[in-house]
């Protein structure tokens, strides 16, 4: 009887579970399409006979069973998740909340990598990925592998259904990026790096306007300060949880593609790229007055005119006023600064890529 010690046990039926293992080749991934009571409650239904799997871990849709993993086949017998391969292969369900797009979260990866730790030292299974499923694989594999239209030519068929993609992409690329390397690493007796590293590892659009809100796709973002989008950072976001981050698309600085990153106190995470639908379009900028027109360095003068929400300076003359603020989108208060030259000079306020008509201001003396 091979039970994980850190799983709760909960066999499917009574008595004899059927045929043994001929061999402990491969641990499998799978997603649910589901819930952890949900698919437990299914498999349960016919006992033995039907569909199983050995394991199953549940996420965050199931509440506090969170990376919870509940053994529903001792692995010395066959479970029939993966029809041709039923004979050599260690099958693991995880929860999706019904949605195969959904990342798996840390507590799951935690509770995956540790599972697939003790399947590969019960049973001297390799920490690398197989290549396909053709028979004499061994190593750390998943469901798609062995369904058409992937499965290679000589492949075992692990489903009956074409085009099923579980565990879907994104749980695949945490499969290898994340997954298998932990797992190495346990096994090879090196620690795993602390802090843990900020990841990004897709954003959703990857295309919009400033204003739009987009979707990252990541983990390590509770440690998260910042969302950068090129050169400007976001000024609205927020995490949900460790992995998913919602930000709203900032008014770029410059056109075309930028790389996002989210940042921490001492990490970036990877770019990825997001494109700007179009060539950012500057509302006009004027400046029509300033009042009083007539004054002295150190007071403070009223610029009308338009487009100031922007705006990044104030000059008088050749000398940027210090001391200046954005009253609305039509009125800046600026604090006269001291004159190079006696007289008169011309008053511009500026952005990134343009400035304003000039309207002249004069010292008093
Ligand atoms: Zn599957």
């Amino acid at each position: 009887m091979a039970l994980y010690p850190f799983a709760e046990w909960r066999p499917l039926a009574a008595g004899d579970p059927g045929s043994r293992l001929a061999a402990h080749d491969v641990v499998c991934l799978h997603t649910m399409a589901g819930f952890l009571t949900g698919t437990e409650a299914m498999f349960r239904d016919k006992g033995w006979a039907g569909t199983e799997s050995h394991f199953g871990i549940g996420g965050p849709a199931d509440l506090d069973k969170d990376g919870v993993i509940y053994q529903w086949v001792d692995t010395d017998f066959q479970a029939d998740a993966n029809l041709q391969g039923n004979a050599r292969l260690i099958s693991i369900e995880t929860s999706d909340g019904g949605n195969e797009t959904t990342p798996w979260s840390q507590a799951q990866l935690d509770a995956i990598i540790a599972l697939v730790l003790w399947c590969c030292r019960e049973y001297s299974i390799p920490a690398e990925l197989i290549p396909d499923s053709a028979q004499g694989r061994r190593g750390i594999g998943y469901h798609r592998q062995g369904i058409d239209p992937w499965r290679v030519t000589n492949g075992e068929k692990w489903s009956n259904a074409t085009g099923k993609v579980c565990p879907g992409q994104v749980r695949i690329t945490q499969l290898i990026d994340n997954i298998i390397p932990r797992v190495q690493q346990e096994l090879s007796g090196r620690p795993t790096p602390t802090p843990a590293v900020l990841q990004l590892w897709s954003i959703s659009p990857d295309s919009g306007m400033a204003g739009a809100q987009v979707e990252l796709s990541g983990s390590g973002f509770t440690m998260a300060t910042g969302v950068a989008f090129g050169p400007v950072w976001a000024d609205s976001w927020s995490t949900t949880g460790d992995q998913h981050i919602t930000a709203i698309v900032p008014e770029p600085i410059t056109s075309g593609s930028v790389w996002v990153t989210v940042n921490s106190q001492d990490a970036t995470s990877a770019a990825v790229a997001f494109s700007y639908d179009q060539s950012p379009s500057f509302p006009s900028l004027s400046l029509t007055s300033v009042s009083p027109d007539t004054t002295a360095a150190g007071s403070q003068v009223v610029l009308s005119g338009s487009g100031f929400t922007s705006a990044t300076g104030v000059a008088f003359g050749d000398v940027p006023a210090n001391s200046w603020w954005i009253d609305d989108d039509t009125q800046v208060t600026a604090t006269v600064p001291a004159p190079l030259t006696s007289g008169s000079v011309w008053v511009t306020v500026s952005k990134v890529d343009a400035a304003t008509e000039a309207v002249l201001f004069t010292y008093e003396t």
